[in-house]
């Protein structure tokens, strides 16, 4: 008798912490997929497992890669520049405790074992980075990653960056996203006091790029398709401003740079830029990803005269983290609009960014989902 007492209370005192284990968050966010308008849903988010924490979000910034999911047949809610309160964490969890402010960018988790992973650069993981939104998470049954457009998120503490302490919430947000994309080809490319840079595309990434590289003393050229921007990227420090579009004669520019990151989110040709290099060794990053541009090869033997291209994806996550405290502690912010979170104000934003008439970054005000 007494060991079936014992037996009972034992699975109920396992029955109970399953209970408390398996306890999905429930969740609000903004959905959408192609043709269709954002939506309000209800959805749940994984339980706060041991090493996971939950944030209660409180800004999203609106990047232009959420585009992709209003390409796509499944309505997902995107948003990957997400900035929050922690409400919970599990019981492995050193680096967090409730009540700090955290950020999640465009990962959520990877393997933790391959080359890549180990080396800092979650982004590349050899067998699958989990993206924020729209990807199967192989660490939770497969269930597709749900972006920060949301009132919660729950994540693994290891993919969560800690937001120093005096930061601007708001517009803390874009820089997990615009912010660390751009910081991290100027790091690798070792930009530094003196040097003569361009900067190709001037938006939310744009903007971002032009205030590191001023902070870290180099010269800067901003490249666009209008002149509209040239009073905004001076303002922010551009020595020079180049409309591409009316401009004819590129030779003045010529051999004149070391350094140049290309954000251009639309077709263009990679080449002009080469060209503008210094010979034997200048460098031409390329973070903007447009639908058709390719790098020509012909012209690349025959006229690059040793100047190199490379890629560049986000950043991994401790160079997320270099990324953040820099920003922060040298007062470097995207400029921002707040938008409510409500359906309409976002597919309003949407429009107005396909159409260009957004100068930067829209975040939207989770905290005024209802
Ligand atoms: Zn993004
Ligand atoms: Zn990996």
């Amino acid at each position: 008798m007494k060991n079936r007492i014992f037996s009972l209370m034992l699975l109920m005192v396992s029955a109970m912490s399953f209970a408390q284990q398996s306890e999905a968050i429930p969740a609000i966010g903004l959905a959408t997929k192609a043709n269709s308008n954002f939506e309000r849903i209800e959805f749940e988010r994984y339980p706060v497992g041991d090493s996971d924490i939950e944030i209660e979000i409180l800004y999203a910034g609106i990047c232009h890669s959420d585009f992709m999911v209003k390409n796509g047949p499944n309505q997902v809610i995107p948003g990957h520049e997400i900035v929050g309160k922690v409400t919970a964490v599990g019981n492995d969890v050193k680096d967090f405790k409730v009540g700090d402010y955290a950020g999640v960018g465009c990962m959520v988790n990877s393997c933790g074992e391959c080359k890549y992973c180990e080396a800092g650069k979650e982004q590349y993981c050899a067998k699958g980075t989990v993206f924020t939104y729209g990807f199967p998470d192989r660490f939770h049954g497969g269930e597709i990653t749900q972006g920060g457009y949301s009132n919660i998120i729950t994540v693994s503490d290891e993919f969560a960056i800690n937001v120093p302490k005096g930061a601007d919430i708001k517009r803390t947000a874009p820089l997990m996203c615009a912010g660390i994309t751009t910081w991290s080809p100027i790091k690798f490319s070792e930009v530094e006091k003196g040097d003569v840079v361009g900067v190709a595309g001037f938006g939310g990434l744009g903007h971002m790029a032009v205030q590191y590289l001023v902070d870290l003393g180099a010269e800067v050229t901003v490249f666009d398709i209008t002149d509209e921007k040239a009073s905004d990227a001076k303002r922010l420090g551009a020595v020079d401003y180049v409309n591409v579009k009316s401009t004819e004669d590129f030779s003045a520019l010529s051999d004149k740079f070391d350094f140049i990151i290309s954000t251009i989110p639309a077709d263009y040709d990679p080449m002009m830029y080469v060209k503008m290099l210094k010979m034997d060794g200048g460098e031409l990053a390329i973070v903007g990803l447009p639908a058709n541009s390719s790098i020509p090869v012909s012209p690349l033997v025959m006229q690059s005269a040793h100047r190199k291209v490379y890629g560049s994806l986000i950043g991994g996550i401790p160079e997320t983290q270099e990324m953040l405290d820099y920003s922060i502690k040298h007062n470097i912010y995207p400029e921002v609009e707040v938008i409510k979170a409500e359906p309409t104000e976002v597919d309003e934003a949407y429009k107005n960014i396909d159409e260009g008439k957004v100068k930067f970054r829209y975040v939207i005000d989770m905290q005024t989902i209802k």
